[in-house]
């Protein structure tokens, strides 16, 4: 860490400001060893190959410190599990789920397209920071919190593409090889960028209130124990006009949340948390939580490799569970994309679906609107989020030259 970044963090005890302890030791690149003192209450937090433990000590903490400890040896499936330190750093560079994860799970399903699977992660992924990197223009030096970002896959793309920003990048798990600590092992130097990382239950708020410009949230929330609480906590640290950004998986109205849950027990039972939302739990939940603009889009919207199978119409509901001014909004085309999240259909199970969500408290996001809606716009968008790179197939060896057909290859 590096002491600047002080003046927007604080104490999650007592919200109090906090100072650089007297014993520090640095490197030529930040502060890797010591503590950070609370001036209010004396609380103190640990420094650690430059990670900054910056949460409360309590019974929730010890409880995510054994969860950190699953992610790193992560279930494959029932009965199957596999060290993500086994893998090669290449793959993690850039994309955060384990290959050989996924071969098991494709063993197990016989229908899992790893590639196309891969496609999707890149796709949204640089969709979103195509969408930060205009919302945050005009912004001077944006501070961004970068929610669970494992390895800091996502982070990293952010300092390279907004290097105005700074980033900090927020996870539970510190571990060299799959953690925040492989940001350092490999990302800063080999990329050239450099952002705080922070050990925290994203539960308690660590960061000054209204401080930050933008939260990016990449298929995080569906991890946490209390997701309202964590959005409660995150749109408290954003700024009046601050902007939320995130892609997570639903499941449709036809889905029983509480079975689903169930039949995904290997991860539960692995001490991984799975939860699973409906589009309208989202809207609910960032309601509540303050925001006062939320859109929501299927994937498929900006990406037609994704389009599912079909739609069940019983599921086309009349009115959704959800506040009623999105309902109510009486846009076009609005009710067909609360269809399509609420009914699609997998005949197969080949992708998990996600939803792209864009929030604010008091920014009005319809520009949102025309990204999704007009066809020029969406088209220019798609192209324009081609110039972000990922290396998007862990089975071939990495290439410079993108292939022939396929949009998401290469390093940048
Ligand atoms: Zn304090």
């Amino acid at each position: 860490m590096r002491p600047e970044i002080l003046d927007v963090l604080c104490c999650p005890e007592c919200y109090g400001e906090l100072e650089m302890g007297p014993d520090a030791r640095s490197d030529a690149l930040e502060v890797v060893d010591g503590t950070v003192v609370c001036r209010a209450c004396g609380e103190t937090y640990g420094i650690d190959r430059g990670i900054l433990t910056l949460t409360r000590d309590d019974a929730e903490w010890r409880e995510l410190q054994r969860e950190a400890k699953s992610w790193r040896e992560v279930p494959c499936g029932p009965d199957v599990t596999r060290s993500l330190g086994d893998l090669p750093d290449d793959f993690f560079d850039d994309l955060p789920v384990p290959p050989t994860c996924l071969d098991a799970i494709a063993g197990k399903e016989g229908e899992f397209d790893l590639r196309r699977y891969y496609e999707v992660e890149g796709h949204v992924a640089a969709w979103n920071l195509d969408v930060l990197t205009e919302l945050l223009a005009d912004a001077e030096a944006p501070l961004v919190f970068d929610a669970g970002v494992q390895t800091g896959w996502t982070s990293r793309l952010l300092v390279q593409h907004l290097p105005h920003s700074r980033v900090i990048a927020n996870d539970i798990n510190g571990f060299d090889d799959r953690g925040l600590g492989f940001a350092k092992r490999r990302l800063f130097a080999r990329h050239g960028v450099y952002f705080e990382r922070v050990l925290n239950d994203i539960h308690v708020r660590n960061v000054k209130a209204g401080a930050l410009d933008a939260v990016q949230a990449c298929m995080t929330l569906h991890h946490y124990a209390y997701p309202q609480r964590a959005l409660d906590v995150l749109a408290t640290a954003l700024r009046p006009d601050g902007v939320f950004v995130s892609v997570e998986p639903i499941v449709h109205l036809g889905v029983d949340k509480h079975v689903n849950e169930i039949e995904t027990e290997y991860w539960t039972a692995h001490g991984i948390r799975e939860g699973s939302f409906y589009f309208t739990d989202l809207y609910q939940m960032l309601t509540n939580a303050g925001f006062g603009d939320v859109r929501i889009y299927p994937v498929a919207a900006i990406d037609p490799a994704v389009e599912p199978d079909g739609y069940d119409a019983r599921l086309q509901l009349p009115f959704y569970p959800m506040p009623r001014k999105y309902v109510d909004r009486g846009e076009r085309g609005h009710k067909s994309w609360f269809d399509r999240m609420a009914s699609f259909r997998f005949d197969a199970f080949s992708v998990p679906y996600y939803v792209l969500i864009y929030a604010s408290k008091d920014r009005d996001l319809d520009v949102v609107r025309e990204w999704f809606e007009d066809e020029e716009v969406r088209r220019g968008r798609v192209e324009r989020s081609k110039r972000y790179t990922f290396y998007v197939d862990p089975l071939r060896p990495r290439t410079d030259e993108p292939e022939p057909g396929s949009w998401l290859l290469g390093l940048p």
